[in-house]
């Protein structure tokens, strides 16, 4: 990675290079500002998803949660093979199947996970499930509270999920929330999330093997033929893409 040799900040961390600034933002409780991030971007552009979260945990620790909608647990198991305490949130909106709630106290066993539930609040009884708002009442807020104080987030999040994704950064700056929020994964295909799957004899989710091949909540989400997009299952008969936790 000539150009980000070339052009390496100070701050642009490498995990087995730990500059002195970065060294004082842990310990001050201080990250990358605003400014470094598409630099730091730039170095992490083609590098293994496995020392971006070893940055990401070993810069930020606990200010840095997973937060994992459980379609499947590849992040987890890179994130928890650098650190088995890493907090993993997942946002239980009341309306998911019940094979992905089983699914999430299966990886949760499995990995003895530092696992935070997250519940909307009363005032998502206002928006009915499938509802306008409903994602925002029960996935947005409730996330933006549970990421109060800290000072990035990570999520698995792959530019080849939605057009809207296609630039998505690998460490990026999350305007609405004013924090950092590392896409580890971003470069990833379908494909290559298969093969760590496959080659790290990961679970999967119970519905995938019946045409869910993206999966939120029950009364959004429909299998797909293989002729379909992988996320034309989501919100059917809406031109709703996005949620809105993946708007930055
Ligand atoms: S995915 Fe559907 S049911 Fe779930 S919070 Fe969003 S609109 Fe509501």
């Amino acid at each position: 990675m000539v150009l980000a040799e070339r052009t390496r900040p100070e701050s642009a961390l490498h995990p087995t290079v730990q500059p002195d600034p970065l060294a004082r933002a842990r310990l001050s409780g201080d990250g990358p500002s605003e400014a470094e991030i598409p630099t730091i971007a730039a170095w992490f552009e083609d590098r293994p998803a496995e020392e971006v979260v070893a940055w990401a945990l070993r810069l930020f620790g606990s200010g840095c949660p997973l937060v994992c909608s459980f379609q499947n647990c590849v992040l987890i198991d890179i994130a928890t093979r650098i650190d088995d305490q890493v907090e993993v949130i997942f946002l239980d909106t009341g309306s998911h199947f019940v094979e992905t709630l089983a699914f999430v106290q299966d990886v949760q066993a499995r990995y003895g996970l530092n696992l935070k539930v997250i519940t909307p609040g009363a005032d998502a009884d206002t928006w009915p499930c499938g509802s306008e708002r409903c994602c925002e009442f029960r996935k947005v807020l409730p996330l933006d509270r549970a990421l109060t104080d800290r000072t990035a987030w990570m999520t698995g999040l792959k530019r080849v999920d939605t057009p809207a994704r296609a630039h998505a950064p690998v460490v990026g700056w999350d305007t609405t929330r004013g924090m950092i929020k590392v896409n580890p994964l971003a470069r990833w295909s379908h494909d290559d999330l298969a093969r760590y799957e496959s080659d790290h004899r990961l679970p999967v989710h119970p519905l995938r093997g019946r045409g869910y091949l993206s999966i939120g909540c029950s009364p959004t989400t429909r299998p797909v033929t293989p002729d379909e997009d992988v996320r034309a299952g989501r919100w059917p008969g809406s031109r709703r893409t996005e949620c809105g936790l993946h708007t930055a």
